[in-house]
């Protein structure tokens, strides 16, 4: 069976993860899911931290369920694609009056921010189903393997397929975290270690010397610029001016720094300044540039002082930011006018 040489490999080799049961033990679903949601987009070392304050917060889907949202929102604050946060305290709210998360890919779907991967890691990794979580990494290895050669996306109903062939029926959620081992420390994308791997006398790809050329992608499409202006303005006692950005949309919830909504097409100063929350003497800090899921951003930030603020909005001392729900974006924009160490 090709999943035994693999599973060999991983009792003696597993990564050790906070999210991860001891030895032997299952892996608790909360921590598989909060962790699956947080790894989405983000790798492993980003997340760990983040892990850890939460479950250190919310220690069980309950105490998640019962937050505020705000106190989420800011746990959240630099990890960035905030529609997790939201989808988070949602689906923590369902599942917690549910009683438990559900066991099958059939019933996990149907919370909000899982989709078909997350079910099936969930599935496989905490009640022991299986199948396949089939994300990057496990496309990686399973492309090399089987030496599959169409791109992707394309590629992906044959990835699931080839995947199946490497089902163990008692060790689903081993199995499961083995493949994601492997692709990240072994199988990697551009120099894969053959020699130490477990499956290299299986592996197509490998026979055939063509390792590094798979998995095979379509041409990325180029990345649109959007362009911002944000404006910084403190008052006497360095208190700064900040909102918060519409539930939904784009990093919705999180708090910003006034500003109009992003364009195709740069801001001249004059178009800049009829967007200002107040009159004031504004100056040009600069710009800073930020990638955002589907876009790359530059943003123009603008700066002032002024004895009183009566613009729309909230005040924040500017020495107690951290704990503001700040997307990292916003971060910058405020690192640029010096009240901020960290983006
Ligand atoms: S032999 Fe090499 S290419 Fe094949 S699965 Fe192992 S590490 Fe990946």
């Amino acid at each position: 069976m090709l999943s035994t040489p693999l599973l060999e490999w991983y009792d003696r080799h597993r990564r050790r993860l906070p999210w991860r049961g001891e030895g032997n033990a299952t892996p608790d679903p909360y921590r598989v899911w909060l962790s699956e949601i947080m790894l989405q987009q983000t790798v492993a070392a980003a997340v760990i931290p983040y892990f850890e304050r939460f479950t250190a917060l919310f220690p069980n889907v309950q105490s998640l369920a019962a937050a505020p949202d705000a106190q989420i929102m800011a746990a959240w604050a630099g990890l960035g694609y905030y529609a997790r946060a939201r989808n988070l305290l949602a689906c923590a709210r369902a599942v917690s009056s549910l009683g438990a998360f559900p066991r099958t890919p059939a019933e996990l779907v149907k919370l909000p921010g899982i989709g078909p991967y997350t079910a099936n890691a969930i599935a496989a990794i905490a009640f022991g189903v299986p199948v396949i979580p089939v994300d990057g990494n496990v496309e990686r290895v399973v492309s090399r393997l089987f030496a599959i050669e169409t791109p992707l996306p394309r590629s992906r109903p044959e990835i699931a397929a080839r995947a199946a062939a490497l089902i163990h029926p008692t060790r689903a959620s081993d199995l499961a975290q083995a493949l994601f081992d492997l692709g990240a420390t072994i199988c990697t994308p551009t120099s894969p270690a053959c020699v130490l791997c477990p499956l290299r006398t299986h592996c197509a790809a490998h026979a055939q010397g063509i390792m590094t050329s798979l998995p095979r992608k379509e041409p990325k499409k180029p990345r649109p610029t959007r362009y911002g202006v944000h404006f910084h303005l403190t008052d006497a006692e360095d208190r700064l001016l900040l909102r918060t950005r519409p539930q939904s949309g784009l990093l919705g919830g999180m708090t910003e720094l006034p500003g109009p909504a992003w364009r195709d097409r740069p801001w001249s100063e004059a178009e800049a300044l009829t967007e200002a929350p107040q009159r004031a003497p504004w100056r040009l800090l600069g710009q800073i540039e930020h990638d955002i899921t589907h876009f790359h951003l530059k943003i123009d930030v603008y700066a002032a002082q002024l004895a009183t603020i009566q613009a729309e909005g909230f005040l924040r001392p500017s020495h107690a930011l951290d704990a503001e729900a700040l997307p990292s974006v916003m971060r910058k924009c405020v690192k640029m006018a010096g009240k901020m160490t960290t983006a």
